[in-house]
């Protein structure tokens, strides 16, 4: 899988806060309620931090009590790739910015709705732009 946007290591450094580096470049992953958005009932659309495509619409973010931002669904399929993540002796689904390779969080089979699918996701790794700006 090769990404569409590819920075080198140093690019990517001097452009994200060392908290978004550590997310998106190093899979890393923010303490959970101390993050943007995991609180955020704003319209608008969730932009990835690393590269700006879209990825989440607010209309499908609800209230997991996680401690993040979760989404039923991605704005369409081909945002995300989705990777089988056997790291910190688990088992998970990593979902990755299909765009520029960015790791955005993990996906869970637990969620609400019609998809049943809970996508949990790093406020730092999003941009939100909101719909009446
Ligand atoms: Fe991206």
């Amino acid at each position: 899988m090769s990404a569409e946007v590819t920075k080198t290591d140093d690019e990517w450094r001097r452009q994200l806060t060392p908290e978004q580096y550590a997310v998106l470049r190093k899979a890393g992953t923010e303490r959970a309620f101390t993050g943007e958005y995991w609180d955020c009932h704003d319209d608008g659309i969730y932009r990835c931090a690393g590269c700006g495509a879209e990825l989440f619409r607010s209309d499908t973010k609800f209230d997991s009590g996680t401690g993040w931002p979760s989404f039923t669904e991605p704005t369409v399929a081909e945002a995300v790739e989705l990777r089988e993540d056997r790291s910190h002796g688990m088992v998970r689904t990593e979902v990755v910015c299909r765009r520029c390779g960015g790791h955005l969080g993990h996906v869970f089979p637990d969620g609400p709705g019609p998809t049943g699918q809970r996508y949990c996701i790093n406020s730092c790794s999003l941009q939100l732009e909101p719909r009446d700006s």
